[in-house]
């Protein structure tokens, strides 16, 4: 199933992120929670693809079980930053042969070294060009991107982030999800800000639900994003005891996507990080707003 055809639907729903193994040590176990997750039967699983602009080996190995053992559909996640023409070629065809219909197209995180290499020798910049090379294949893929409701940390501002991004939809983008965030008034804003710039395609938003205080540093750190106070005072209040971090951080996300939900928002994206028991209980938080009990 296509991810645009879940909007179609009209019912609300929630998916989940998770991530491949980093070596083949892991990939049973990273292969057993990704399947305790599909087992939720959510609308969609995103399976990352490397970081740091690595490739993965796995990220299709992981799509592809979830989607033939449990019937859901997923989006499989493709950087380009530090690889080549013929890499990228290669990693499409691959996704093309396996079916896959849904495919995430980003350009990856700069390491430190890639940040003093010289960027007039890479073959891929940005997603933009990804995004061109996967329309050219000829592949029948639903393209998806990424946005930033508090403008990625590279840009000057924002009217030139969403610039960017109104390129990356017209260049053939079905559907945008977001980075996390954890003041939803910010991305109401973001929301009417991208629809007076003619950007039109559906937008995910991603929650992410913090579970233990050192997940904090490590958040801001990756995203940028801005931590309300009300989430602050969570985290010194409950920060210092797991069990009780664990349940507040669930509490928020799940607050925050029912104000999602409220709001006009059909599918919220999960950063559920590999852990069913935390997917289990957002899902059952939301049983009788979603319908699943
Ligand atoms: P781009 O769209 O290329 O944007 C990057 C910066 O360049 C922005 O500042 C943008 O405004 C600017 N820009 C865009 N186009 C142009 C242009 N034509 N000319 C000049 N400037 C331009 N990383 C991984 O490694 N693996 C993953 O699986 C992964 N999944 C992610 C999923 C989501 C939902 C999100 C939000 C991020 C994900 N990331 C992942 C991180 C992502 O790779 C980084 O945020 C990266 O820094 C930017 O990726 P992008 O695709 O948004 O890049």
């Amino acid at each position: 199933m296509k991810i645009t055809e879940i909007f179609e639907m009209k019912k609300l729903s929630l998916s989940f992120e998770v991530f491949p193994p980093k070596s083949s040590d892991s990939f049973e176990s990273v292969k057993s929670a990704t399947e305790e997750i599909a087992k939720l039967r959510p609308s969609f699983m995103s399976v990352t693809y490397g970081a740091g602009g690595g490739t993965s080996e796995y990220t299709l190995d992981i799509v592809k079980n979830i989607k033939e053992r449990y019937g859901v559909p997923t989006l499989a996640h493709l950087t380009c930053v530090s690889s080549t023409k013929e890499t990228v070629a290669k990693k499409i065809e691959e996704m093309k042969s396996a079916g896959i219909e849904n495919v995430m197209a980003l350009r990856g995180d700069l390491t430190p070294e890639l940040e003093k290499s010289d960027r007039s020798t890479w073959a891929y910049r940005h997603a933009i060009d990804l995004i061109h090379d996967i329309k050219a294949s000829g592949a029948d893929f639903c393209i998806g991107a990424a946005c930033y409701p508090e403008i990625h940390p590279e840009s000057s501002d924002q009217k030139e982030d969403i610039k960017y991004l109104k390129e990356k939809v017209d260049a053939g983008c079905s559907f945008l999800t977001t980075q996390m965030f954890f003041d939803n008034n910010l991305l109401y804003n973001f929301l009417y800000k991208i629809r007076e710039a003619g950007i039109t395609v559906p937008v995910i938003p991603g929650v992410m639900p913090i579970t233990n205080a050192k997940q904090v540093d490590r958040a801001i750190k990756l995203s940028g994003s801005f931590m309300p106070q009300r989430f602050k005072s969570l985290v010194d209040k409950f920060g210092h005891s797991p069990d009780a971090m664990k349940q507040a951080g669930i509490a928020y996300a799940t607050d925050q996507i029912i104000d999602l939900y409220a709001n006009g928002i059909v599918n919220v994206h999960v950063y559920s990080m590999n852990k069913p028991d935390v997917a289990a209980k957002i899902q059952s938080n939301l049983s009788n707003i979603l319908g699943t009990k």
